[in-house]
């Protein structure tokens, strides 16, 4: 998969290629799934796991601010694969955080990230994963260096932008029909910059009650 990835240039950098060798999607994807076939996956709560290219993608994006000793907040973990890529990457001397609202989910990314690479930060505690509202990010560990969004927002949340660090950035996907991954970027005084990276289509970033009763 990762081979795969590296051929049509999705993953350039060696130590994305490196993390997604060592965090084993197998363990992420449901039973009865295809955790290396190239499509994302229903993972129950009308949520899924994204394709491993966009997961790719986001990583290569973010790799800057993923540095050794940096801190990541994950907005919508899901199955906690991401986050637990951000934890290999900042490192037991940075903090990945993975904020979820469906608290089953949070559970059984947990259960994952115990039988993957990352099971030690889960431990030391510079891995860890919250029931909450992602829309408010998780004020507690900000700012964050890195911020991603696994789900689709009608616009970017005011409290993610202020918790960016100054230097840091965001990537999220924003709209409803037709969605736009946005790259946020803060600049050192302040300031926000904002482009359109590519088309997307991810679940929406809701209400716990909405994504429930969504069909
Ligand atoms: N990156 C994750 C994506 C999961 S899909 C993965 O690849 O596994 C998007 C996730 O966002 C779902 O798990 C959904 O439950 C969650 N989500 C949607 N709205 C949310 C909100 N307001 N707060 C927290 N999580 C939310």
């Amino acid at each position: 998969m990762v081979e795969q990835l590296q051929r049509y240039g999705v993953i350039k950098s060696s130590k994305v290629a490196e993390v997604m060798e060592t965090i084993d999607r197998g363990l992420f994807v449901p039973q009865g799934g295809s955790p290396y076939f190239d499509s994302p996956m229903a993972i129950g709560y009308n949520a899924t796991i994204s394709a491993p290219h966009m997961h790719a993608a986001c990583l290569e994006l973010l790799e800057d601010h993923l540095q050794p000793g940096m801190r990541a907040l994950d907005v919508g973990s899901g199955t906690g694969y991401l986050t637990a890529c951000f934890a290999l990457m900042v490192g037991p001397g940075g903090r990945a955080v993975g904020v979820e609202h469906i608290p089953e989910l949070v559970a059984s990314s947990a259960e994952n990230i115990k039988k993957s690479a990352a099971a030690p930060q889960l431990n030391d505690g510079s891995l860890s994963i919250h029931i909450a509202d992602g829309r408010e990010g998780w004020p507690e560990l900000a700012p964050y260096d890195c911020i991603h969004v696994g789900a689709a927002a009608p616009q970017i949340p005011e409290a993610l932008i202020e918790q960016l660090k100054p230097g840091g950035r965001m990537v999220i996907p924003v709209g409803t029909i037709f969605q736009e991954l946005k790259v946020v970027d803060k600049k050192l005084d302040g300031g926000v910059s904002i482009r359109d990276e590519t088309s997307v289509r991810y679940v929406p970033l809701t209400s716990k009650d909405a994504q429930l009763h969504s069909n």
